[in-house]
């Protein structure tokens, strides 16, 4: 089995980088066949594209985020590589236009959550839609996919040029497709927790998995590459996740109201500022990693009554389960201690101090409201509501890990480099497993600069086997 362009994984990076690579050959009437290959059946194709709502930081669709870059080196404490956020930034429109020539209808989702609400749009059926789309097109002008297909090595020629890889199908068959160039689209190393606890630390094995397609991300295609001598790039250590109910088994339990009360562990005392980091897009994930830090990775977000009557506030809860409620914080910490092991004694102190601690303002969930605390460590600086009024109630969660930050380093022609900076010849590689993020993910990037790099790997892809052009 032979073919020009080999791209591996379905997600939005190998899509679009199928669909980039079949029409930029078709328009410059250059012949290629175009492969991609899949690990999963076709009932589980498409990767973590697949579960995406995919919002992307638009205030509009011909308007991109104006602060993207400043967010980034803030995020990433001027870590992240710059060239790629500013081709993200310079492509984030026209990809838009792209998407909707496909059939994709985007929808406003700025202020669709609580909590202030930054510029978003989305694709009206989130990321399966896009993905689908990209299938239906790519199909039509000759894209073949071949499911249950796992890349497992690559393969060089003597002169350090791809020229093939090794797979594995869904019967143990081990074989070697040949490839000219090979486009590297299979996501991160978040389901495998050999990989997380080496990168992240033993800790790490107690990490939920986010959602059905976690599993999935082995980490192969970046071991494969380091071996043949990639670079590495991207925050090895850290990962994106989410605050989930640690009783549900549904499909993504999310509960993030915990800036509209107080966080304990379980030796009852806070641990951070709650509403510290903003909006729900840009906080989820401190706090899942600072929950995680707790005792048995283990927080209960405290709330009373007045969290009932802000508007939308179910927006924020996706658990399938109520609330742990009581008509007394004492009662509420009887069971929290029975159930859970809570030190109730200290609970009721940390929340007898924070209320006192509660200064008078307005309360505004709409903005940032600077409603805050005084005197107590950790500071509560927004939406300091005092817990007060009856029922309680309480959410037990945890912290899972949705995808990891550290992957392959590229150049911003979806080149793989070697650890000399230079391509490894016919090697390129585009979204999540690439190395872009460190410290704190710029929440609604993601899925956008799958599809951007995709696209330019497919264009660079095609150049290579029919001119070479792109060494
Ligand atoms: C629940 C959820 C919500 C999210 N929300 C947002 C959001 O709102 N906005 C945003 O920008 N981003 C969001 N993200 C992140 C975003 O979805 C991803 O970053 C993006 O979709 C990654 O695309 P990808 O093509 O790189 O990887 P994936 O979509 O994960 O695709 C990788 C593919 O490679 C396949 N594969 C893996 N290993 C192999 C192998 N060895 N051989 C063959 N195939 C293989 C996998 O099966 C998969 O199909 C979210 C992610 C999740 C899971």
């Amino acid at each position: 089995m032979k073919y020009d362009i080999v791209i591996i994984g379905s997600g939005a990076a190998g899509m679009a980088a199928a669909v980039t690579a079949a029409e930029y050959a078709r328009l410059n009437n250059k012949k290629v066949d175009i492969v991609v290959l899949e690990k999963t059946g076709e009932d589980m194709w498409g990767g973590n594209s697949r579960y995406t709502t995919a919002n992307m930081r638009f205030i509009d669709e011909e308007r991109f985020d104006p602060n993207l870059e400043e967010t980034f080196k803030k995020f990433s404490r001027e870590k992240a590589n710059m060239d790629h956020v500013k081709v993200i930034i310079n492509n984030a429109v026209d990809t838009i236009k792209w998407l909707k020539s496909l059939g994709v209808r985007f929808e406003n989702r700025t202020g669709r959550w609580i909590g202030y609400g930054l510029p978003r749009i989305g694709p009206v059926g989130g990321g399966l839609a896009v993905i689908s789309a990209l299938r239906k097109y790519a199909e039509s002008i000759g894209v073949q996919i071949l499911f249950n297909t796992t890349a497992w090595k690559l393969s060089l020629d003597d002169e350090g040029r791809i020229n093939g890889v090794f797979v594995r199908d869904d019967r143990g068959r081990n074989f070697k497709i040949g490839a000219k160039a090979i486009v590297l689209a299979c996501g991160g190393f978040e389901g495998n927790y050999e990989m997380l606890q080496r990168y992240i630390g033993r800790e790490a094995i107690n990490l939920v998995m986010d959602n059905p397609a976690t599993p999935i991300h082995q980490g192969e295609c970046i071991n494969m590459a380091l071996e043949v001598g990639a670079k590495t790039s991207g925050d090895f250590g850290n990962w994106h996740g989410s605050v989930q109910d640690v009783r549900s088994k549904a499909y993504r339990p999310r509960v993030d109201l915990y800036f509209f009360g107080i966080l304990v562990n379980k030796d009852g005392k806070r641990f951070m500022d709650e509403s510290g980091f903003g909006d729900v897009h840009d906080s989820f994930e401190v706090v899942a990693r600072k929950i995680f830090e707790q005792p048995d990775h283990i927080a209960f977000i405290i709330l009373d009554n007045k969290v009932t009557s802000i508007p939308n506030y179910k927006s924020l809860v996706h658990t399938d389960l109520p609330p742990i409620t009581a008509n007394s914080l004492e009662e509420l910490g009887e069971i929290l201690s029975r159930e859970w092991g809570l030190n109730k004694d200290n609970f009721l102190r940390t929340v007898k101090e924070y209320n006192n601690a509660v200064q008078p303002g307005e309360f505004d969930p709409t903005i940032l409201d600077g409603k805050h605390t005084k005197g107590i460590e950790p500071p509560k600086s927004n939406w300091a509501l005092s817990i007060d009024e009856p029922p309680f109630m309480a959410y037990p969660v945890t912290a899972t890990v949705q995808f990891t930050f550290g992957g392959l380093a590229t150049d911003i022609n979806a080149r793989v480099l070697d650890s000399n900076n230079k391509p490894i010849p016919g090697l390129y590689a585009a979204g999540e497993i690439v190395g872009l993020y460190y410290h704190r993910y710029p929440g609604a990037t993601s899925f956008l600069r799958a599809l951007i790099f995709g696209r330019i790997a497919g264009i660079n892809a095609v150049d290579y086997v029919t001119e070479e052009k792109s060494m």
